[in-house]
């Protein structure tokens, strides 16, 4: 396909070349001040990407953390070599990527269990959830002892909020699928088709309700419509990336092996439990995909200083973020680039 958009040809070139590396702050993630800060820090640690939330104020938000990076960039004598692209992203029914817990205070014993998992500090002292910092990560669920957790699924108008995305200068956007429903897989595809016409579109998978077949069907099915300008995250267990071991990045390396066995000609991202052992694991086990996401495990590690009352002033807090979260984008480009010069 041949399309008048530099920006997609810079893309596809970096994915060729094994270079991509996406933070993702959450697509449930609302918390301005974090997305912010993790923008600034992540663009100057390198990183080709930024998801978000499909929400104007927080695609604003990273527009003005991205702002702050190329401010401080040459303070910090570095050099920004490609504007990282922002995608939004969205969940169908189900997905846990895009649920928002909630606490009923009638069945609650107020053991204060779930506000010590919590690692967004989004559950408050009298127990209730604050939505715009939660992100469905399910961990208060399984330690309350009086099953008073349940999720919400938040309905948000996204015909009219993906355009405004756009307008706005998001540039890709995502689908996340975690659901047997092959129809509503459809709707939401042909929506994201609709609206992104010049880049590439997303689809956020995992096997947790899909055998391999199914999985490699929809992502036939999807690729009709889509072509080469499709990505396919594979997720392994999504948000368990906090600890840095081998195992929870596995199962995205085992997804993304699927995947690329299928011979489809798609983009091929590891996510999900991605940490700093991904790349690395991936060139192990001999799985060539294009670039690594990672959510948890890369907001965990710059965490103290995204919370940091002083961040935005002090530039001594700034440049040790940096160089913690420039490691992880160092070494997981290096272990899948592998000294490939594209494939
Ligand atoms: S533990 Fe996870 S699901 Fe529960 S409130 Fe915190 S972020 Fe939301
Ligand atoms: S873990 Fe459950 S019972 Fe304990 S404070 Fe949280 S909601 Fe209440």
């Amino acid at each position: 396909m041949s399309m008048n958009n530099e920006r997609y040809d810079i893309l596809k070139n970096i994915f060729r070349e094994k270079k991509f590396f996406k933070l993702v702050c959450g697509a449930g993630n609302e918390d301005l001040t974090e997305v912010r800060r993790l923008a600034t820090i992540y663009t100057l640690a390198g990183v080709s990407m930024h998801d978000l939330s499909a929400n104007i104020d927080v695609v604003e938000a990273a527009k003005k953390g991205i702002e702050r990076a190329y401010e401080l960039a040459p303070m910090l004598g570095k050099k920004i070599e490609i504007r990282p692209y922002l995608n939004v992203s969205i969940g169908l029914k189900g997905d846990p990527h895009v649920r928002k817990a909630t606490i009923d205070r009638n069945v609650c014993v107020e053991c204060g269990e779930c506000v010590k998992v919590c690692r967004q500090n989004a559950i408050t002292e009298d127990y209730s959830v604050m939505e715009f910092k939660c992100i469905g990560c399910g961990d208060c669920e399984k330690v309350c002892p009086s099953d008073a957790i349940k999720y919400l699924h938040k309905l948000a108008d996204f015909e009219n909020i993906l355009p405004e995305c756009a307008k706005s200068g998001v540039e890709t956007m995502e689908l996340h699928a975690v659901t047997a429903d092959d129809g509503a897989v459809m709707h939401d595809w042909m929506l994201l088709n609709k609206i992104i016409t010049d880049n590439f579109i997303s689809v956020c998978l995992d096997r947790s309700l899909l055998s391999n077949r199914h999985l490699i069907e929809r992502i036939k099915r999807l690729y009709g419509i889509t072509g080469g300008r499709m990505i396919v995250q594979a997720d392994g267990v999504p948000m368990s990336g906090e600890g840095d071991d081998y195992n929870t990045t596995l199962q995205a390396i085992a997804c993304a092996d699927v995947v690329m066995k299928s011979g489809i000609p798609v983009i091929v991202l590891l996510s999900g439990g991605t940490n700093s052992k991904t790349g690395l694991l991936a060139r192990q086990c001999g799985v060539n995909a294009h670039g690594v996401a990672i959510g948890s495990f890369a907001r965990k590690i710059v965490k103290r200083y995204v919370t940091m009352e002083d961040f935005d002033s002090n530039i001594d807090i700034m440049k040790e973020a940096i160089s913690i979260a420039e490691q992880l984008v160092i070494s997981n480009i290096e272990a899948i680039n592998g000294g490939h010069q594209g494939k």
